[in-house]
């Protein structure tokens, strides 16, 4: 598994002329080496890979990283321990991730390693590969997956108008955790009433009043790969315009999913479920972008937006996600998760969204 990844990597190194490349984004050294602690460093060659840990984690490195050779290093930083291995591996040039290293740790590199080698920034690198899943990562999203869509029924037998959205949040993370994620991928949002209309609204004591909207965002994350699933629903029966505004969003959300192919663009898919709710008068009201890519980490590159030239590639796993948010009055926001396929898609999430009203 991790063979392969290794391989894509260097056949991407080829083109870029770079023969050895130094990973520091934790992600990208997680999806290279296997390694699940928070400081390393791993440099990729044409025919060997490294990874670079202080004694916190020689241990631990030596179980998880099979293919890759560990080194310790026991003093100094661990780009000066990078820049020491790439002195002794003498390549010509070598790719540091650009958006990772800080302008201080660019310095001690350049520093460090000899001036005959090139130090080139590449952005991207590893983030181009970690884009399609392979069958292995796409079982852990589905894992995922479950757990979120079980925790959204069994919670919903819990709220009740009087909770405080703090109580919905704490009872979505412990039902989660119960239900076998091993953490929470990001802060969970319960957003009641007006605080709704906020796309991303930390859990008040805001207290549940009979007929207002609740939409709860949250993630579970299961052996170092992410769900993220949103569901709106309503405290008693909903009204005619929390219905209407309701249907407009899952209308947008059902058309933008059944567009997703293989060979579309993130700004064609976007647009689909933009230009829908912008038909129903509500343009304005859908701020954010449609989805993101999901993986290792919750936002795992960019997917659909207004912007985004991603081309589709069966093996990707994006959200999709449209809201309309209206100021003092609320927001409604239905998200899944979904794989792209050689044919199409398919909704890895599968949570009701029947206009719940409890
Ligand atoms: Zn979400
Ligand atoms: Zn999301």
């Amino acid at each position: 598994m991790h063979n392969d990844r290794l391989n894509k990597l260097r056949s991407q190194m080829a083109a870029r002329k770079i023969d050895a490349v130094l990973v520091t984004y934790m992600p990208n050294v997680f999806y290279l080496s296997g390694f699940t602690g928070s400081t390393a460093a791993v440099v990729v060659t044409e025919e060997s890979s490294y990874i670079l840990v202080d004694p916190r984690y020689s241990i631990q490195a030596r179980e998880e990283c099979k293919g890759t050779e560990v080194r310790d290093y026991t003093s100094g930083p661990t780009i000066s321990a990078a820049g020491k291995l790439i002195n002794e591996l003498k390549p010509t040039t070598c790719g540091f991730e650009a958006g990772d290293l800080t302008v201080a740790s660019h310095r001690l590199l350049r520093r460090t390693v000899d001036e005959r080698i090139k130090l080139r920034s590449t952005s991207g690198l590893v983030e181009r590969l970690r884009a399609v899943k392979d069958s292995h990562e796409i079982e852990l999203i589905r894992r995922a997956c479950e757990i979120v869509d079980n925790t959204f029924t069994t919670i919903t037998r819990e709220i009740r108008p009087g909770l405080r959205e703090k109580d919905v949040a704490l009872t979505i993370d412990f039902t989660m955790r119960k239900l076998g994620a091993d953490e929470v991928g990001f802060e969970t949002i319960a957003a009641t009433g007006a605080n709704s209309a906020c796309p991303h609204h930390s859990p008040t004591n805001a207290i549940l009043q009979f007929g207002d909207l609740l939409k709860m965002d949250y993630g579970a994350t299961l052996d170092h790969y992410n769900a993220d699933i949103t569901r709106t629903i309503c405290l008693g029966k909903p009204d005619d315009k929390q219905r209407e505004i309701y249907q407009i969003v899952l209308d947008a959300q059902i058309r933008a999913i059944e567009a997703i192919a293989p060979g579309k663009t993130g700004r064609e898919i976007d647009a689909v479920a933009r230009d829908y709710i912008t038909s129903k008068g509500y343009g304005e009201n859908f701020g954010h972008s449609l989805g993101h890519a999901l993986g290792i980490e919750v936002h795992d590159g960019p997917a659909f937006s207004k912007s985004s030239d991603i081309v589709l590639e069966p093996g990707m796993v994006t959200t999709v996600e449209p809201g309309i948010y209206i100021e003092g009055w609320g927001g409604i926001r239905i998200e899944d998760d979904v794989l792209v396929t050689d044919t199409g898609y398919e909704i890895l999430t599968s949570a009701t969204k029947e206009f719940i009203g409890i």
